[in-house]
Parts: C-alpha cells; sequence; structure tokens
C-alpha cells in the first residue's frame, strides 16, 4: 500500500520569500531520506531543503527562479503506508561551519587607504591568480596581494610544476632502461644536477612569467606584500622584497569593497625534526642540492612518493616510514600493489604502521629513531629525510578574525557552496578551505566566489574531485573507491579491464596496469573510477566527465575510442560490467 504525502518547506531560519537556486528532482524520481530537493539562497547562505520520506516523486510543484517561505509546497511524494509518519529532517545549510561557530569581533579602520579597489585577492597561488583573472575578466578593478615575488602559489614555484619537471625526466630515464630488454642500450645516464635544476627553474619561469604577462593583460595590479585584514574592508600589506619574503618596513593599506582568501596552506612539521640541511621539506626536496646515498621518506602520501621516485632513479636508496597500514592512502589497495610491485626496487625497507620518534643530527648523517610494528630495532643513518607528513592550511594567519571571518581550530575558513564565508562580502578559496588540497579544486573555487562576487550565481557543487599519484606507475582515482563502496555497504558493480589484453600497453612495455569502473547496481550510472599505469592521470578526466554526466556503463562502453590508445581501457572496463567486452576471454552471462 501507498500514500501521497506533502513535503513542505521547513522552518528556514525565519526567512521569507527565499529564491530556490536549484531544484534537484523530477516527476518519477525516487528520493531516500535527506536526499535533498532543492536549494535555496538567502543573503546569507545557501541551504538544501532534504526530503523528509523516501519515496517517488508524484508533482514538482516549485521551479527554479520561484520563491519560497517555512511551508511552501515543494513536492507530491509517494510514500509506503508505513513510512508516512516518519519525523521532519532539519533543512542541510551549506554553510555549515559557519553556523555552529560565533563569529568573531571584527576591527574597525577609520584612517586613509594607498589603494582601493572592488575586490581584493590575498594570495597568488592557483587558487589567488584564477580568483583575481576572473574577477577582472568580469569587470572588477582588482588587486592581488603575494608575499612572494611572483604569482603562481605552491604549485607553479614549488609544487605541482617543478615535482612533474623533475619526475618527467625521471620516467625518461627509467624508460630508457626498460629498453634493454628490448635490445636498445644506451648505457648509463650521466646526470649533470645542476643543468636538470636549471631545467625546473626555466619551467617554472615560462609558467610565472607568463602569468605575469595575463596579470597585465587584464590589469590585475599586483602588490607585493604580507597581507593581514584589519578590519572588514581594509587589508595592511607590509611590502617584501628580494627572492624570499623580506620585509622592507613600509606598509600600505588597501581598501576594497570584496575580498577573496587564497592564502593557501604551509607544511606541517613534526616537533622534532632538526634544523639541518639533511632534513627537508618538499620545497627543500625540490631545490635537488645533490643526491643522497641513503634517503628516508617521513610519511608515504603522494608528495613524498613522488619526490622519492625522483631521488631514486637519480641513484639514492629509500627507505619510507608510514604510521598508517599502507602507502598512498586514498587509492584502492589493488592499485596501489600494483605500484609496488614495479617499484620494488627502490626501497630497502618499507615500514608500515610504524613511527618516526626522533631524528638527531650527527656528523655522519640524520639518524632516525622508529616505534611500531615495522620500526627496526637500532636507529637508522640517512644522508637526506625528506618529511612529508601532510600540510596545514593558513587561514589562520592573515589576520581573517578582524574582518569578523570564522577560522576553525585548525586553521580552515568554512565557506557555503558559493564559497562565501560568514562575511558575506568575504570569500574563501583552495587548501584554507578544506580537502582536498590539490590545484583543480583551488581553480574551479576560485572562479566559482569571483563570479558570486561579481553578482553572478554560481556554485562549487562538483560531485568528484580527481586524485593522482605521478608516480611510475601513475595512479589515479576519482568519486567512490571500490574500498568506500565495501565499506559504506554501497550494491556496487565494477568493471576492470586488464591492461596485459590491451594491445597499446603490450606495445609499450608497459602491461602491468588496470583501468577500473565503479557502477551503482540499482541506478546503473558510474560513481567511481581508477586506473593504475603510465600517463594514468592524463585518461582519469574522462571517467570524472562520466561521472558528472550521470552515464552508464552502455553510455561509455559505446562511445567509441580511438585504437590503439591505454583510453581504450575505460570503454572496455565498461564493456566488461555488461558482460559485452570481446578482448578477454568469454565473461559469464550476466
Ligand atoms: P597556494 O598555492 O599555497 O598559494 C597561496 C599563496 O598565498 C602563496 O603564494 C603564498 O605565498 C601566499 N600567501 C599566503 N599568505 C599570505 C599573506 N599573508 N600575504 C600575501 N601572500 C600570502 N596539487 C595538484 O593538484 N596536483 C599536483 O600534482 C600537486 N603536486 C604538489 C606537489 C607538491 C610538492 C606540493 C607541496 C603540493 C602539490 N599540490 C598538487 C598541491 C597544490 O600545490 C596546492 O593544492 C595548490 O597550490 C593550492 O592552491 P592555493 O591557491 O590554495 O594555495
Amino acid at each position: 500500500m501507498s500514500n501521497l504525502i506533502e513535503i513542505k518547506v521547513p522552518d528556514i531560519g525565519g526567512h521569507d520569500n527565499v529564491d530556490i537556486i536549484e531544484v534537484f528532482v523530477k516527476v518519477g524520481d525516487t528520493v531516500a531520506v535527506e536526499e535533498s530537493l532543492i536549494a535555496l539562497e538567502t543573503d546569507k547562505a545557501t541551504m538544501e531543503v532534504p526530503s523528509t520520506h523516501a519515496g517517488v516523486i508524484k508533482e514538482v510543484k516549485v521551479a527554479v527562479g520561484g520563491k519560497v517561505s517555512e511551508g511552501s509546497l515543494l513536492v507530491i511524494l509517494e510514500v509506503a503506508a508505513s513510512a508516512a509518519a516518519t519525523p521532519a529532517a532539519a533543512p542541510s545549510p551549506a554553510a555549515a561551519a559557519p553556523a555552529t561557530q560565533a563569529a568573531p569581533v571584527a576591527g574597525s579602520h577609520s584612517g586613509a587607504a594607498d589603494y582601493e579597489c572592488e575586490m581584493v585577492v590575498l594570495g597568488g597561488g592557483p587558487g589567488g591568480y584564477s580568483a583575481a583573472f576572473r574577477s577582472a575578466d568580469l569587470g572588477m578593478k582588482t588587486i592581488v596581494v603575494e608575499r612572494f615575488s611572483k604569482l603562481g602559489g605552491v604549485c607553479l614555484n614549488v609544487g605541482c610544476i617543478p615535482s612533474k619537471a623533475l619526475l618527467h625526466n625521471a620516467a625518461v630515464i627509467d624508460e630508457v632502461k626498460h629498453l634493454a630488454a628490448n635490445g636498445i642500450k644506451f648505457g648509463e645516464p650521466e646526470v649533470d644536477i645542476d643543468a636538470l635544476r636549471g631545467f625546473k627553474e626555466k619551467v617554472i619561469g615560462k609558467l610565472t612569467t607568463g602569468l605575469a604577462g595575463m596579470a597585465k593583460a587584464r590589469k590585475v595590479e599586483f602588490v607585493r606584500g604580507i597581507g593581514r585584514f584589519i578590519d572588514p574592508h581594509h587589508l595592511e600589506v607590509q611590502i617584501t622584497t628580494g627572492e624570499g619574503k623580506e620585509v622592507t618596513g613600509e606598509t600600505k593599506i588597501i581598501k576594497f569593497q570584496k575580498a577573496i582568501i587564497a592564502a593557501g596552506s604551509s607544511v606541517f612539521k613534526l616537533p622534532f625534526v632538526p634544523n639541518d640541511p639533511r632534513v627537508v621539506d618538499s620545497t627543500g626536496a625540490l631545490e635537488l642540492k645533490s643526491v643522497p646515498k641513503r634517503m628516508l621518506i617521513l610519511g608515504g602520501g603522494i608528495i613524498g612518493l613522488e619526490m622519492g621516485t625522483v631521488y631514486s632513479t637519480l641513484g639514492a636508496r629509500l627507505d619510507v616510514v608510514e604510521m598508517l597500514d599502507g602507502l598512498m592512502q586514498g587509492a584502492d589497495r589493488d592499485l596501489v600493489k600494483v605500484w609496488e610491485k614495479w617499484n620494488a626496487h627502490r626501497f630497502d625497507n618499507i615500514m608500515l604502521k610504524t613511527k618516526t620518534v626522533a631524528l638527531e643530527a650527527k656528523e655522519d648523517g640524520i639518524w632516525a629513531t622508529f616505534e611500531g610494528e615495522n620500526a627496526p630495532k637500532e636507529p637508522q643513518c640517512y644522508d637526506l629525510v625528506l618529511h612529508a607528513t601532510g600540510r596545514v592550511p593558513n587561514g589562520g594567519k592573515v589576520g581573517a578574525e578582524n574582518a569578523g571571518v570564522i577560522v576553525t581550530d585548525r586553521g580552515f575558513i568554512p565557506v557555503d557552496k558559493q564559497m562565501r564565508t560568514n562575511v558575506p562580502h568575504i570569500f574563501a578559496i583552495g587548501d584554507l578551505v578544506g580537502q582536498p588540497m590539490l590545484a583543480h579544486k583551488a581553480v574551479h573555487e576560485a572562479h566559482v566566489a569571483a563570479e558570486n562576487a561579481a553578482d553572478h550565481k554560481a556554485f562549487f557543487d562538483a560531485r568528484v574531485i580527481p586524485g593522482v599519484a605521478y608516480t611510475d606507475p601513475e595512479v589515479a582515482w576519482v568519486g567512490v573507491t571500490e574500498d568506500e563502496a565495501k565499506k559504506n555497504g554501497i550494491n556496487y558493480g565494477k568493471g576492470v579491464f586488464p591492461w596485459a589484453a590491451s594491445g597499446r600497453a603490450i606495445a609499450n612495455g608497459r602491461d602491468e596496469g588496470f583501468t577500473k569502473l565503479i557502477f551503482d547496481q540499482d541506478t546503473k550510472q558510474i560513481i567511481g573510477g581508477a586506473i593504475v599505469g603510465p600517463h594514468a592521470g592524463d585518461m582519469i578526466g574522462e571517467i570524472c566527465l562520466a561521472i558528472e554526466m550521470g552515464c552508464d556503463a552502455v553510455d561509455i562502453g559505446k562511445t567509441i575510442h580511438p585504437h590503439p590508445t591505454m583510453g581504450e581501457s575505460i570503454g572496455m572496463a565498461a564493456e566488461v560490467f555488461k558482460g559485452v567486452c570481446t578482448d578477454l576471454p568469454p565473461q559469464k552471462k550476466k
């Protein structure tokens, strides 16, 4: 038996005539309890109104552009008779955090200003420069404040780009070595480390010069210095000079109408890490001063493993220590296993479930003491230690509280789906608003923030954000992982295409990888995917698009991919899920 019930707008904090900015459901849709029906926007926040019952939508009574108040009828839902009495759920504001923490008391500045602008962007990383460029493109007079001499932030200067410049060289060296098995021998590579460092610097220079040109072309003003809010409309900048962030003693005041905070993140440093040039973070490792004989990587995440790959190819022996039970957390274990097998030759010790508890700088090296399941009994000596145990947000370091902006204890700045902080004219983006700390997330958030600041309507509502380890082989994943699906009891199915059956992978001599797609068994839509193998990171974008578009296995499998390519493996994995793949032995009928 079933009943028809009315779902109405619950208490939405006393707001009346609130704009409907999105309707997530249509007639015939099946919705679960707590599933969002519509999104509303007040002048302070956006919020989603969830369904109080599970059922099938029979009528939708609202549309985008309409307005609702408490009690307005949203949908008519057909529910099982027994479910009709479920209690109402509260609306779930996207800006959950701002509502739960008291806003700090803002400062007040009544003095003069050296600059005036419609938009100030604090921080010139991928989030910051993208926000500044988009703001300027939308007609706002924009200033970007950056403490270093160049735009680009961590990503361009000491992150994504320099690491990939070095990884590319390492991959070519490794590839050439593999050619020996095909009868092509080049001999041992001679590495001029100064020239290699020079190449990396040239790559950075090319990109940062390009950014400076693009800023100029848009008339985005660059103010070089350390910025700090002094009230909700003024930023004080301590002007800096030189290569680093040395202050000159000069101070400038910027008066702004709107602001985007994009001050990024910093390396998390364990308390016992000594101040010694033989102990480096990722920035120090990228300086590539020399190649150690024995190197310890503290932390088995992506950054540590990428840098370890470079140093190992250049000749270092690696140890890695990781507190958790596996390297490259976040990726499915079957992918990581392939990477581990391919890279086993680089490592002397992979110490899982083990902690480093002391590092001592001595004349002959850095002595590390470990504790845990796989800890060596005696301290170990290393020529170089890379600490790569994570990054912390810079939200607490920019005087945000003087502008009345809430910052969490951990230094994150909470925002809603429009990237708005609790102060409506101040936005925040990038590493300092939350995980994952990735450049592509920062850039998308930047566009959303700038567009809202320019009074356009935009939302950060990406279904998925991909992650990639640019190791060799690369490991890339997006959406629901298989491990997560199992853990959360999702009714999933998978299609796995082993690269051992790919003509192109075999021709490349690299058939160790595989492509895996995860489907929701109820809707048959793709909800996740992962690839391990060379260029996995270049291919994962197709799976991202498929998830965003709500594709099912037929959509993907029937899309003609060029042959012979590794991209074909995505179509074939979908065919495997459907049981129609002819590039593998016959499958059991589904
Ligand atoms: P940032 O890039 O950190 O930029 C913030 C900027 O703000 C900095 O330039 C900083 O100097 C400036 N700033 C901070 N405080 C102030 C202040 N008070 N006044 C003035 N200026 C200030 N991500 C990927 O997506 N792909 C990768 O391959 C990848 N590889 C990485 C490799 C390494 C070694 C590292 C360390 C990171 C990597 N990342 C990668 C992460 C990526 O770099 C960050 O997610 C990204 O840079 C975040 O962008 P953002 O704009 O939020 O912050």
